[in-house]
C-alpha cells in the first residue's frame, strides 16, 4: 500500500468525482458522501491498483478478498442512519477502508477480521490514514465483540445464512444491524432494527458479497467456494 496521509494526496479531484458518482447513484447522506470525499481510499488498494482506487468498482486485496464498491458500502453506510454520536461494529474488516469512512461518521468503531494477515495491513493503512478511533480484532466477528456492547448500529460486510444471533443481542435498543443474507446462491441485504426484544427487519435489495465464515455464518469451506465478489 502507498504509504501517504489525509490531506497530503493528489488524489482530491478522483475522490470528488467518486462523489458525484455516488451521488447520481442514489446516495442522499451528506455525511456519507462528506466521509467518501475525504477517506483517501488508495491507501487501502494494493499499490498496483492505486490507478483504479477511485473508481466505483470492487478490487482484490489478496487472501482471495475484496474490498467492497464504494456505491455498496455508501449504501450500507447511509441504512445505518448513525447519529454520530454512539460505537459501532464492523464484521469483516478487509482493507480497513469501510471502518476509515465509519470511523468519521462515529466517535469510536471496532472491527474484526478473521485473517490476522488481511487485520494487520488493515491496522497499518489505517495508520497512514491517520485513523485513530477504530480498534482492529482478529477473530470470529460472528460472535461479535462483547466486551463493548452494546453498539448503536453493526455493519456486516460477508454474507451468512442469517442473521448471527449474538450480533442481535449485541445492539442496543433502537440501534440498526446491516448485513447481506444468502438464499442459495442469491442473497439480499437486510437491516433489523431492535425495539426492545423485537427485531424489525427490511430487505433493501440484492447484493453479491464474499461468504461469512465462523461459528454463526457458513463452514470454512465455504470460502474456497464461489467466483470473486464484493
Ligand atoms: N469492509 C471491507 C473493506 O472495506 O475492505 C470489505 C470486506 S470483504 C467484502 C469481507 C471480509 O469479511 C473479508 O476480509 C473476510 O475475510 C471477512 N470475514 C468473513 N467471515 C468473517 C468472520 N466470521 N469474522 C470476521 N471477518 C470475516
Amino acid at each position: 500500500m502507498a504509504a501517504r496521509g489525509l490531506g497530503s494526496d493528489s488524489f482530491g479531484g478522483y475522490r470528488a468525482r467518486l462523489v458525484e458518482d455516488l451521488r447520481a447513484k442514489g446516495i442522499r447522506d451528506l455525511a456519507v458522501l462528506q466521509a467518501v470525499g475525504e477517506v483517501p481510499r488508495h491507501l487501502f488498494v494494493p499499490d498496483v491498483l492505486t490507478h483504479q482506487a477511485y473508481d466505483d468498482t470492487s478490487l482484490p486485496i489478496g487472501h482471495g478478498q475484496t474490498i467492497s464498491q464504494p456505491s455498496t458500502q455508501a449504501l450500507y453506510l447511509q441504512a445505518l442512519e448513525l447519529s454520530g454520536r454512539g460505537r459501532v461494529l464492523e464484521i469483516g474488516t478487509g482493507s480497513g477502508y469501510q471502518a476509515a469512512l465509519l470511523a468519521r461518521l462515529s466517535p469510536d468503531v471496532v472491527t474484526i477480521e478473521r485473517l490476522g494477515p488481511l487485520a494487520r495491513v488493515a491496522k497499518e493503512a489505517l495508520a497512514a490514514a491517520g485513523v485513530r478511533n477504530v480498534l482492529v480484532i482478529t477473530g470470529d466477528g460472528t460472535i461479535g465483540w462483547r466486551p463493548l456492547a452494546p453498539y448503536e448500529a453493526i455493519v456486516v460486510a460477508a454474507a451468512g445464512p442469517s442473521v448471527p444471533a449474538p450480533l442481535l443481542d449485541q445492539l442496543e435498543d433502537g440501534g440498526r444491524l446491516v448485513a447481506p443474507v444468502a438464499q442459495g446462491r442469491a442473497q439480499s441485504l437486510v437491516r433489523v432494527t431492535r425495539r426492545g426484544e423485537t427485531f424489525e427487519r427490511e430487505d433493501l435489495g440484492p447484493v453479491q458479497f464474499v461468504p461469512l465464515i465462523g461459528r454463526h455464518g457458513f463452514p470454512r469451506e465455504a470460502a474456497d467456494e464461489g467466483k470473486p465478489r464484493t
